[in-house]
């Protein structure tokens, strides 16, 4: 006799929750799965449009191809065949400096310096700065024990001015943050690792530089570029991962209200229809939950009071990204990088712009160009309530100055991010590994998402499967021992 499989729901439609139940589903002996999402689409961030001939993207844009878990999901939903690199025609990026648009220097690995040259050229950096960040290679590490901040780190390794002028925005852009309050442990764990094994960045740097260089020239090569993304933008990987998981139940508009451990065993999720406005009970042997933290937070307020208040620690920054469109003509600079980040020392109202249709093509018809500017993040909180109008207008205002730009777009689409993006700060670390002793003490319940263990694609979808590993393993040991 067989017994039925233990009913399993994932609460959050994201790439997280999506990456969970495409890994659970491939199991010898996959469970029963439902996909409970509150949306009306399934994707989370991940979202695409298409507009009068150009793709735009709401959300993420990339993925960072060096992390596996992205590419490797992508070849098992047959979908490498559509990922494409970023341009060969262009490199790199700029960073605005002194009301300028200067070039990042190149070999400059976010914090890490790979070669020596366009530091020394780079009208970016003073002299005194320059100075100092050769002498990195002599700053003794840092034999305190403990977290750091990443401006802290920064300003110890590379000096004050490199950081202000090219950390700031480069790593700090990343999460959206405050560099004073990241912790440069949960954020950039791999610098932390270059100091401690070299002793310095740039020599670690140098030297992961020159295995890369013996790596490629031993295998032709590297696949991709650095970042990838699908053709038709980060919703073609929502929409294939979706096409896969055709015996779980993929179910929109329903929002979870709470999670109850069940008097016999497994959970009872309390599920508010939003299209009948129908609230029912629905029993599950297991739940992963996908959600932002601190939304897992209020759907564990019954089971365990500690766990909430520590979910809802984490803190959150929210953005607003512009997609704006051009005739090519419109611009005068040459567009001859992949964008642009703000340092905050330049005080300009925007943090970023990405030239969306130079970094992949297919993105714009021919003859036009698509614009893709960030505002807001953990430092300017405001602009998340500013009105379209005034987004609009400070986006145009700041391009037209960097980018030479004196007509107005063909169209703009504005989307608001609220609370999006987790704030790793101090002692985030330990957050985690706290939030995680808890969760294994509730049998047949896990977390998952960009709150925990990194905010990459890559990262998101390596947690939903590690996270789904543990739940089938708790609920069905067997059929997860074999896999
Ligand atoms: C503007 C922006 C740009 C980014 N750019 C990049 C990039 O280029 N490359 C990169 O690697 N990363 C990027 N990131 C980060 C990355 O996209 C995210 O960290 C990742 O997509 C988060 O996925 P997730 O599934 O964990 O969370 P989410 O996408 O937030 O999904 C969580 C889901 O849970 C649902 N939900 C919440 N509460 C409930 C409930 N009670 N009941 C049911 N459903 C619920 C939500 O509706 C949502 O769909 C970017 C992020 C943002 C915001």
């Amino acid at each position: 006799m067989t017994s039925d499989p233990p009913r399993i729901a994932i609460i959050g439609g994201g790439i997280s929750g999506l990456a969970a139940a495409y890994h659970l589903a491939n199991l010898p002996e996959p469970p029963a799965i439902t996909v409970l999402e509150q949306g009306d689409r399934l994707g989370g961030v991940l979202q695409t449009e298409s507009h009068d001939g150009f793709l735009l993207e709401l959300g993420p844009d990339s993925m960072l191809a060096r992390m596996p878990w992205g590419v490797d999901l992508c070849r098992e939903i047959g979908l490498s065949e559509q990922l494409v690199s970023t341009s060969k025609d262009q490199q790199g990026v700029h960073v605005v400096s002194r009301g300028q648009l200067q070039r990042v220097p190149e070999g400059l690995a976010i914090m890490a310096p790979q070669r020596i040259w366009p530091f020394i050229t780079t009208p970016t950096l003073s002299w005194p700065a320059k100075l100092r960040l050769g002498a990195e290679r002599l700053i003794p590490s840092r034999t305190a024990e403990g977290d750091e901040s990443l401006a802290a780190f920064c300003r110890r390794r590379l000096g004050r001015e490199t950081f202000e002028r090219l950390v700031q925005p480069l790593a700090g852009g990343i999460y959206m943050g405050d560099p004073e309050q990241l912790s440069i442990r949960s954020t950039f764990p791999q610098f932390v690792d270059m100091e401690t094994n070299h002793g310095s960045l740039t020599r670690a740097a140098r030297a992961a530089a020159a295995q890369q260089q013996e790596k490629s020239s031993h295998s032709g090569g590297p696949e991709y570029s650095m970042f990838v993304a699908p053709a038709r933008g980060a919703a073609q990987l929502i929409e294939t991962l979706a096409q896969q998981l055709t015996g779980c139940q993929l179910r929109c508009q329903q929002q979870v209200k709470s999670l109850t451990a069940a008097e016999a065993s497994g959970w009872t999720v309390e599920v508010l229809d939003q299209g009948t406005g129908i609230c029912n009970t629905e029993h599950y042997d297991g739940v992963l939950v996908a959600t932002p933290a601190f939304r897992a937070g209020a759907l564990l307020d019954a089971v365990d009071t500690d766990l909430a208040r520590q979910l809802e620690r984490i803190p959150y920054a929210g953005c607003t990204v512009v997609n704006l469109a051009y005739p090519r003509e419109a611009i005068a600079h040459p567009l001859d990088s992949f964008g642009f980040v703000v340092p905050h020392i330049e005080q300009r109202k925007i943090l970023a712009c990405t030239f969306s249709s130079v970094k992949y093509a297919g993105r714009a018809p021919e003859g036009t160009v698509l614009l893709r500017a960030f505002l807001g993040g953990a430092c300017y909180p405001e602009v998340m309530d500013w009105t379209d109008e005034q987004v609009v207008a400070t986006a145009r205002e700041e391009l037209g100055s960097l980018l030479g730009i004196a007509q107005p777009p063909q169209f703009t689409r504005i989307t608001r991010w609220r609370r999006s993006m987790p704030q790793y700060h101090l002692g985030h670390q330990e957050l985690v590994q706290s939030i995680e002793q808890r969760v294994a003490e509730l049998p047949g319940l896990e977390l998952a998402g960009n709150a925990y263990q990194g905010v990459g694609i890559p990262h998101c979808i390596r947690v939903g499967q590690q996270a789904a590993t543990r739940l089938a393993t708790a609920l069905q040991p067997a059929a997860s021992q074999a896999s």
